[in-house]
C-alpha cells in the first residue's frame, strides 16, 4: 500500500516562534506585549512604529536556532512517521538568513526524520503531499491537498480549514480520539 504523505510547517506549528518574537521585541522596544494582545492581531499592525526592528530580529542568524518545541510535537510527529511519509515544509525563503539555524534545529529535535524530507521553500502551492499542517492561511489556500490549520494567535478569525489547537489534537485528527 502506498503511504500517504504529510507536510508539516515549522514556525508556529512545530516551533513556538511567537514566544521568542514577543520576548525579543519587548526587550528591544521597551514595550510590554503579551500573547493575549496578539489574538487576531499581528505585532507589526499593533506597533507599526517598530516594524523595522521586528524585521531585524528575524535576520539574526541564530534567531531560529533555540526556539521551543511545542508540547507533544516530537512524540506525535514520531508516531505519524510510523504510518505516513512525513515532510517538513518551511517557507524559509521568507527569511533566507534562517536556513542554517532551521536545519540544525530540525536535526536536534527531530533526529528520526530524513533530512531528504526537509523542504525549504517559498510558495507551498508546489508541495505535493496529501496533507499540509500549517498556521498560514495563504499557504493553506495555495496548497492543493488537504490543509489543516494549526491554531495561532494571528489566524483565529480564519475559516474554511479543519483546525487543530495542539499536537494532541493533531494526533486525534490522524489516529482518532484515544
Ligand atoms: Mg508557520
Amino acid at each position: 500500500m502506498v503511504r500517504k504523505t504529510i507536510a508539516i510547517d515549522m514556525d508556529e506549528v512545530l516551533a513556538d516562534t511567537l514566544k521568542k518574537v514577543i520576548f525579543k521585541f519587548n526587550e528591544e522596544s521597551g514595550e510590554t506585549v503579551t500573547a493575549e494582545d496578539l489574538q487576531g492581531v499581528k505585532l507589526r499592525d499593533l506597533h507599526p512604529q517598530h516594524v523595522e526592528s521586528l524585521s531585524n530580529l528575524l535576520l539574526d542568524r541564530s534567531f531560529f536556532r533555540d526556539l521551543e518545541v511545542f508540547p507533544d510535537a516530537v512524540r506525535v510527529v514520531k508516531r505519524l512517521t510510523e504510518h505516513y511519509d512525513v515532510y517538513i515544509a518551511t517557507a524559509a525563503m521568507d527569511v533566507p538568513t534562517s536556513f542554517d539555524a532551521k536545519y540544525e534545529w530540525l536535526l536536534e529535535h527531530f533526529p528520526f526524520l530524513d533530512p531528504q524530507h526537509f523542504i525549504f521553500c517559498g510558495d507551498k502551492g508546489v508541495v505535493g503531499t496529501d496533507y499540509l499542517i500549517d498556521d498560514n492561511p495563504k499557504q493553506l489556500a495555495a496548497f492543493k491537498g488537504k490543509g489543516i490549520m494549526f491554531n495561532a494567535a494571528h489566524n483565529i478569525h480564519e475559516e474554511g480549514f479543519d483546525r487543530v489547537h495542539s499536537w494532541k489534537e493533531v494526533e486525534d485528527y490522524f489516529f482518532g480520539q484515544a
